[in-house]
């Protein structure tokens, strides 16, 4: 049983697991949680160079700023980074049920859409997909979720489509998981010492 499944594994969705699983290293209301994040290998980033992303060197090109956002996510024994297709999502806040196109199947408390915005093919109740409020391009999607212990996160979620904007809608979507269990509003920081 995982305290939160990200459905994508992209910017969004692995920026999402790192705030998460640096919460419940942080923070004794999320000590022991475990988090999922399912991933089917496409994500835009990987057809990209970077040379306008903040704090990245420029001429990153994607392929490695993903490789390095995944091995910060994999220094969290607590993130179980799974390759694989969701194909059907169902359940509710608590006790949600999430099945992969080979059979495999997890259960979580929490659920996060990082799926981006091309097309949204997984069987589920629990999000409306809805035309994406602020692409460039036409015919792509956003999510809107439709039951508690849902999120989306990145361009799912109508964000604007640079990876500072999808990363950031990862890290905000963590951060109110983590304030949800807290009961108030937390934050993860740490200070230079002395
Ligand atoms: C050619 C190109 C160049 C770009 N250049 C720049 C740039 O220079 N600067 C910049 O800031 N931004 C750039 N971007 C945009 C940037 O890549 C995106 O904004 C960012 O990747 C969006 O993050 P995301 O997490 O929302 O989606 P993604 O990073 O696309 O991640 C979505 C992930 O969800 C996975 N997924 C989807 N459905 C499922 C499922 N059912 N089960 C499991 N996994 C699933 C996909 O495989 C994918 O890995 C560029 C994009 C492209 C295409």
């Amino acid at each position: 049983m995982y305290s939160v499944a990200v459905v994508g594994g992209g910017v969004s969705g692995l920026s999402c697991a790192l705030t998460l699983a640096d919460g419940a290293r942080r923070f004794d209301f999320a000590k022991g949680k475990k988090f999922l994040v399912v991933d089917s290998g496409n994500s835009d980033v990987l057809k990209a160079v970077l040379n306008n992303v903040p704090g990245v060197k420029k001429g990153t090109t994607g392929e490695e700023y993903l490789e390095f956002l995944k091995a910060q996510v994999e220094e969290f024994e607590d993130v179980n980074l799974v390759e694989g297709e969701v194909s059907e999502v169902t359940g509710s806040k608590g006790n949600f049920k999430i099945v992969l196109s080979d059979g495999r199947e997890f259960k979580a408390d929490f659920v996060v859409f990082a799926t981006g915005f091309h097309s949204f093919d997984v069987k589920t109740d629990l999000v409306e997909v809805i035309p994406h409020p602020r692409s460039p391009r036409p015919g792509k999607i956003a999510l809107k979720p439709k039951a508690e212990g849902v999120y989306v996160a990145g361009l799912a979620a109508g964000e604007i489509t640079m990876v500072a904007t999808a990363a950031g809608s990862g890290v905000d979507v963590a951060c109110e998981i983590l304030s949800e269990w807290a009961g108030k509003v937390v934050v993860g920081h740490d200070r230079i010492s002395g």
